[in-house]
């Protein structure tokens, strides 16, 4: 018998006969004798509906009243499963996050969870009732309601289970698990067993867009036992996010290849080479909003530098102008760019105790003809910028090199 926290995602939600599926797999659970908290997302296409509806009221909405309006599909769901759930049988109740209590600052729109209140759902849960909270929201201490952000469904799954002390958090999506890449991009691409916390942050944050970031986050901190699975499949164990790499097992140098197509590239010419210049170029971005990922700053020739950086292709424009405005006083020569730029990065704590990657990974793209512009590492991942339009074949043939796709 175990405390289990499971978490169900907007598809799998998405209609009547979805929840009543929900329910059924809730119900074997707790007849098997486990203790059930279940969090839920808002049925999929529903927040986006909230949201466009404000906006036809307001272009730019009072935050407070956004977030009123937004945490009202989660609502709707764990209402809807409950009565299933009641309808075959089964004691449930629902909690939104207020009714938990789970405290957030005040951050409308992207709040962060101080605290949770597990006094409720301990005492529901020992006189066998299922328990239901609603996702994405929380309340501040001024008893206002706030979300956490898109995706935070997620992180409401993984703080619950860690205020709860439950003994595994799975998380059901439309996908049965992480995968080695995306499968649109590489066929052969398998499904991990087993991905570190680590690991997975560096996927999610590269574009693997399975849970949101800040549950990774969180369940590494908390040691979370935190698991992704298919809620359209009867069995299958998906992937489990550990804490630490299994130290009886041969691991793989890498686990998984993810990358981003929106990127662009920006480069100051001939910049005068003395102290202070990335400042004086990075600064005027950073105060934009605007997140540089990879920078390269060149050897010098005659005094004068060339600085390079990418950034998200949507901000590409806005950082173009800022940097148009700062250039006579920089005193740079020109202002160049390219703006059909991708990442592509390999993950894999293996890489630690195992040499040679970066050359093998440099090899494979050469082989290919495919020309690397930038390049940036940490310890267990090594990102290369290169034209977008060789990003599928640079993703398939390092699936390849890495032996990623074979078991
Ligand atoms: N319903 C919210 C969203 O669509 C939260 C979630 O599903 O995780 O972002
Ligand atoms: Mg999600």
């Amino acid at each position: 018998m175990a405390l289990i926290v499971q978490k169900y995602g907007g598809t799998s939600v998405g209609n009547p006969e979805r929840i009543k599926n929900v329910a059924k797999r809730v119900a074997k659970f707790h007849a098997q004798g486990h203790k059930m908290v279940i969090v839920l997302s808002a049925m999929s296409g529903e927040t986006n509906r909230l949201i466009a509806l404000a906006k036809e009221i307001s272009p730019a909405p009072s935050p407070r009243e956004l977030d009123v309006v937004i945490s009202t599909g989660e609502q709707v769901t764990i209402g809807l499963l409950c009565m299933a759930l009641e309808e075959m049988g089964v004691k449930a109740r629902s909690y939104t996050g207020g009714q938990v209590r789970i405290l957030t600052d005040n951050a409308f729109t992207k709040a962060r969870i101080l605290d949770i209140d597990g006094a409720n759902i301990l005492r529901d849960l020992d006189a066998g009732s299922v328990v239901v909270v609603a996702g994405f929201q929380g309340v501040d201490d001024a008893g206002n309601i706030t979300t956490l952000g898109r995706g935070g469904s997620d992180t409401t799954g993984v703080a619950l289970a860690a205020a709860i002390k439950a003994d595994e958090c799975q998380i059901y999506t439309d996908v049965d698990g992480v995968y080695t890449t995306d499968p649109r991009v590489v066929p052969e691409a398998r499904k991990l067993d087993t991905i570190t916390f680590e690991e997975m942050l560096e996927m999610a944050s590269l574009g693997s867009k399975v849970l949101q970031i800040r549950s990774v986050e969180f369940a590494g901190k908390y040691k979370v036992k935190l698991r992704v699975l298919s809620s359209f499949q009867e069995e299958g164990e998906g992937t489990l996010i550990t804490v630490e790499e299994d130290k009886n097992m041969e691991q793989p140098i890498i686990s998984g290849i993810a990358f981003n197509r929106d990127e662009a590239k920006i480069t100051v010419l001939g910049v005068p080479d003395k102290p202070g210049i990335a400042y004086q170029i990075l600064g005027p971005v950073a105060d934009a909003n605007v997140d540089v990922d990879m920078i390269i700053q060149n050897v010098g020739h005659d005094g004068t530098t060339d600085f390079s950086f990418t950034v998200n292709r949507p901000d590409y424009e806005k950082a173009i102008k800022i940097l148009e405005g700062v250039q006579g006083h920089i005193g740079a020569r020109a202002i160049e760019g390219d703006r059909t730029m991708a990442k592509v990065s390999i993950v894999g704590v293996g890489m630690r105790s195992h040499p040679g990657v970066a050359s093998r990974m440099f090899r494979t793209l050469a082989e290919e003809g495919i020309n690397i512009q930038m390049i940036s590492t940490s310890e267990i991942k090594i990102s290369v910028a290169i034209d977008e339009k060789y990003l599928e074949l640079a993703v398939r043939v390092l699936h390849r090199a890495f032996g990623l796709d074979q078991a």
